[in-house]
């Protein structure tokens, strides 16, 4: 057990660190090559599965919000959700027509986007509810001028949530709460904006169907819906939804007030996906090393996945494969991203994709003629 730490989510004094973590590469969130090295432990009290938020932890976060450049490989245009039949559509658009739908309310109200970014669900709920007042929260006010040309924009807050006095109808934090070094007072703090018939909305990565989130350095948190449910129920918070088959790969969470259920999980889930989930990473690189000793690869995927693939890969990979039209011509560190038709048929392709889509896309993609390398089952019961 790590002495110096005490979990993120239940605060007991019982993370394990999974020390062949250390050995992996790593990427950030803006989907840059990190070097490895970093800690991860899970909570055998409630099984959440957190990163170690050490001196180094922060200061390389730190260094990574500095440098941040938000989808750097579009050129700023948004990451589609691709589904597995291949159609497309802009990710926060997609979320925020499922939440404009779920707030089953006429007439005008107020939102606040924590960790608003440069507002691309501001511009989405613009459109989506016309008539509502809009917020956001950044650490500077950097994005203001492009948020002031939304017809219905009231207020960016540069200052914490816990500071702000007003209420509102919506409070939505997309992508930010992985980021947070203290997700359980930010929780608590987002959960005292809300109306006292307000919504909140969380969205995260999901570490059962995204292994590779892992190895985004700037993420402490890797939550499953068991871990967001506690936290959150911890922050007097009753969810009204809790799923991951929304939006590939990660969770959506809408709640009310409530909670204080004292939701317990069930702890071992959440140790045995933490340890599976590194050993199948651990596995996944020494096969692309093994490959990667014989022959040249290129890379199925130019997000998290693929970068971190490419930090530990670089020398050997000669090219990039995406399906996004918007990266399609690129390069990446000199390397072009190529269409899968134009990929040539004697270069092993490895698709950074968790196994189940990875076999999908194989499978769609196989009259390309692209030779397909698909990683190995992720589930202990799938090896046997
Ligand atoms: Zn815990």
């Amino acid at each position: 057990m790590v002495d110096a730490f005490r979990c993120q989510i239940c605060a007991a004094d019982k993370l394990e660190e999974i020390p062949d973590y250390g050995l992996l590469p790593r990427v950030t969130s803006d989907a840059k090559p990190w070097p490895g090295g970093g800690r991860l432990s899970v909570c055998h009290s409630c099984g959440a599965i957190q990163k170690l938020p050490d001196q180094k932890w922060r200061e390389e976060a730190a260094l990574i919000y500095r440098n941040y450049e938000m989808y750097h490989l579009s050129q700023g245009s948004e990451q589609l959700v691709f589904a597995d039949s291949g159609a497309v559509s802009p990710r926060s658009q997609h979320l925020v027509d499922y939440v404009a739908a779920q707030l089953k309310c006429s007439g005008a109200g107020s939102l606040i986007d924590i960790g608003c970014g440069n507002g691309e669900a501001l511009t989405n709920f613009s459109r989506a509810l016309p008539d509502w007042k809009l917020y956001g929260t950044e650490l500077t006010d950097r994005a203001l001028p492009s948020l002031q040309r939304l017809k219905n924009f009231a207020e960016l807050y540069t200052v914490s949530p816990g500071e702000i006095a007003e209420r509102f109808s919506l409070v939505t934090m997309i992508h930010s709460l992985e980021h947070m070094a203290e997700p359980l007072p930010t929780l608590r703090d987002a959960a005292q904006l809300m109306a006292e018939d307000g919504t909140l909305f969380v969205e995260v990565p999901d570490i059962e169907t995204s292994p590779f989130d892992l190895l985004v350095a700037d993420h402490l948190m890797h939550f499953s819906r068991a871990s967001l449910g506690q936290l959150a129920d911890r922050c007097g918070l009753a969810p009204t939804a809790l799923a991951n088959d929304m939006i590939p790969k990660e969770i959506t969470f809408l709640a009310r007030r409530g909670g204080g259920q004292g939701l317990g999980g069930a702890a071992s889930s959440g140790v045995e996906i933490a340890h599976s989930t590194v050993r199948w990473l651990v596995d996944l690189m020494s096969q692309i090393r093994e490959l990667s000793d014989k022959s040249a690869i290129g890379i199925f995927g130019t997000s998290v996945a693929g970068m971190a693939v490419y930090g530990a890969f670089r020398e050997h990979v000669q090219f990039f494969v995406d399906e996004d039209s918007s990266r399609i011509g690129r390069t990446y560190d000199g390397k072009p991203v190529m269409a899968p038709k134009d990929v040539p048929a004697d270069v092993p392709v490895i698709m950074a994709l968790p196994p189940n889509r990875a076999k999908k896309a194989a499978m769609r993609l196989a009259s390309t003629g692209m030779r397909a390398v698909c990683p190995p089952p992720l589930t202990a019961e799938a090896m046997n």
